[in-house]
């Protein structure tokens, strides 16, 4: 059973009082790009955390207990139209196809990172959506850190383009069908009931 089939409404409603406040990690992450862009790179703990934890507790914990974006979408719930999503969305197919693109993606950076590293281009230093839509503004630096090299500033406005692109993409979901809709295709979860199948096969 996936983490988008087990948490209805009722049930977020019912889970322990600080799986409500987590949503506030996620609102709090985004305007920190507003203060460093470095901050950015905290996404890492939230990319790479899921897998240890599933690796450790052989189950879904980080989608079950911890995840602030799933917070942040069951409190969309509020302004969902609350549809069914159409079976296209949510199938097998387009989980594959939105891992291949998250994957895709993380090329990228590795590979503009180490671009910009060797001075062959220079660093992207604008949000993106998709990485193909450039947000026409940048985001204002509130605290300056002298020394952050471009490297480090490229890689991070690309993390947190990423955590931006999926954002909106779970928001629009959230609010068109139910609002835990991107949990059905999200990366993390595809790849976690992955390892998950396999360990359950090889036992
Ligand atoms: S599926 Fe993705 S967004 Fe949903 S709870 Fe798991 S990690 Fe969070």
């Amino acid at each position: 059973m996936t983490c988008y089939q087990v948490f209805s409404y009722t049930e977020y409603m019912s889970e322990k009082t600080y799986h409500r406040y987590l949503f506030i990690i996620t609102l709090v992450y985004f305007i920190s790009g507003f203060i460093n862009i470095t901050l950015a790179l905290l996404a890492l703990f939230c990319m790479i955390t899921p897998f240890i934890l599933v690796y450790r507790n052989r189950r879904l914990t980080w989608c079950h207990s911890v995840c602030p974006r799933a917070d942040y979408l069951n409190k969309l719930g509020l302004i969902s139209f609350r549809k069914t999503a159409p079976k296209w969305l949510v199938s097998a197919k387009m989980k594959r196809g939105v891992l291949s693109y998250f994957c895709m993606n993380l090329m990228f950076i590795g590979l503009s990172t180490f671009m910009v590293s060797q001075g062959n281009i220079p660093p992207i230093d604008k949000v993106r959506f998709l990485m193909a839509f450039e947000i026409p503004w940048s985001l204002p630096q509130l605290w300056f850190i002298e020394g952050i090299s471009d490297v480090l500033i490229h890689f991070s406005y690309r993390i947190y383009s990423i955590m931006f692109s999926s954002t909106v993409l779970g928001t629009i979901l959230a609010i068109r069908y139910r609002p835990r809709t991107w949990c059905a295709i999200c990366p993390m979860n595809t790849m976690s009931a992955d390892y998950l199948k396999r360990l359950k096969a090889s036992n």
